[in-house]
Formats: structure tokens, sequence, C-alpha cells
């Protein structure tokens, strides 16, 4: 089950508008991180390194147990390391951090995630979601209060309602997909989302997909040349 199976690239960019880069990430097959840190201080960096700390030493192979259940085992173990450090100090109080971890193996891809980092599936020239976005505008979207043209353009559209950190226990959403060979998996922050729209995004990914760097690097352009308000993290896997 724990077998890598990919080509890959990974990149952050502070932006043009931030000081600081709060956004981490992890990729080493079969295993893909994105984290995107908050809190002041430098907590929001914290917050997100040691997000990704917890899967630097790869997954166990669990037997019988599933790689969502894996990844959503070590969002807890972060979650529990943020949330120990935040009441340990001053400085560190209230940081917290978005995860949205993959693991992609031969026949399918497993994501766990808390917050509004996103996991895209780029298939046949088609964009989907994997992930749910744990925000605000999300949930009115749900219940039908917000279109989707509303909530990108809404002004609490950066509202999360899950983050790594706040308390002792979080509850990650966890799912898993068959995988085909030539899939592109997109895992980012919403320094991409909230600067490029899908249909540019698919675009992108779609003519590169031959060349994840490009690819990559495309995608970060665009947003700083949207204006780059947020710190942007694309990470793009290809599975074979
Ligand atoms: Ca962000």
């Amino acid at each position: 089950m724990l077998r890598a199976s990919s080509s890959y690239f990974a990149h952050s960019d502070t932006g043009r508008a931030r000081r600081a880069n709060e956004d981490a990430y992890f990729a080493r097959s079969p295993v893909f991180v994105v984290a995107d840190g908050m809190g002041g201080a430098q907590a929001g960096e914290v917050a997100s390194r040691v997000a990704i700390e917890a899967f630097e030493r790869g997954l166990d192979d669990g037997g019988a147990t599933s790689a969502e259940q894996l990844l959503a085992d070590r969002v807890q173990e972060a979650n529990t390391r943020i949330h120990e450090m935040s009441q340990a100090s001053q400085d560190r109080a209230g940081m917290g951090t978005t995860i949205t971890a993959a693991h992609v193996g031969h026949h399918d891809v497993a994501v766990a995630h808390v917050g509004d980092s996103r996991a895209y599936l780029i298939r046949e020239g088609q964009l989907s979601r994997i992930t749910n976005d744990h925000s605000w505008v999300f949930e009115q979207v749900q219940a039908g209060m917000l279109t989707e043209a509303e909530a990108e353009k809404h002004p609490l559209r950066n509202v999360i309602t899950r983050a790594l950190g706040g308390a002792l226990q979080v509850n990650p959403d966890a799912s898993e997909i068959e995988a085909r060979a030539g899939d592109v998996i997109l895992l980012c922050s919403d320094g991409l989302t909230g600067m490029v729209p899908e249909n540019e995004i698919l675009r992108l990914v779609t003519e590169n997909n031959g060349d994840l760097q490009k690819a990559c690097q495309q995608l970060i352009d665009a947003a700083n040349e949207r204006g780059g308000l947020d710190n942007v993290t694309a990470v793009l896997v290809k599975t074979v």
C-alpha cells in the first residue's frame, strides 16, 4: 500500500505583500503536505513548520491501517504538539495552522486535512476539489446562503473554522480516491486559490503537465501577477 509512485515538484513563495512566509510544505514521495500557519511574532511560521515535521519520518507501513487513517493520526499528532507549544509560551498563544496531507500510492490517493489549504485532482482536462474548505464562507455556500462567486469575494473569506493548535483534539477530514496513471494532484495554500481562478489553475497545470517544475512556477507567478497578497505554496504530484 505505502509505495512511491509519482514525480513531483513543490515550491513556496512569500508573495508580494507579506514580509514573512508562514506557509510550509513537505514533499517526499509518497507523502506530500502543505501547511499555512497563523499567529503573531513568527508563531505562524513555527506552527506550519511543526505541522510539517510530523510527516518527515514518512508513514509507517500500517498493515491493516488505511493510508487515510495514518495521515489523520499524524495530523492529530501535529495538533497535539502545536497546542502544547501554544500553551507553553505567551508569544505562541493562539498560533495555529492549516494542514493538507496526501499519500499518493499506485492505486489510490489518500488525503487528510484541516483548514482551507486545498487538494485538487486534475484528470483528463478536468479539475476537481478533493477537499472541502473548513471555512466560514464554504459553510455558507453549503447552506445555500452564499454562491461560490460571492464566497470568493467575501470579506470573511479568510476565516477558517478548523485549524491545528486551537484545542487538544482536532477533527481532520480524511478521504481516499482511486488513482489513475497521469493524474496530477495539486496541494496548495489559499495564497494560490485566493488569487488565481480554478479555470486558470487548470489551464496552467494542463499546459505544463509534462514539466511539473514549470507548472509550479507558473502557478506561483500567476498568484504574484494578480497581486501576490498572501504567501503562495503549490505541490504538484503526477502519478505514473
Ligand atoms: Ca494563507
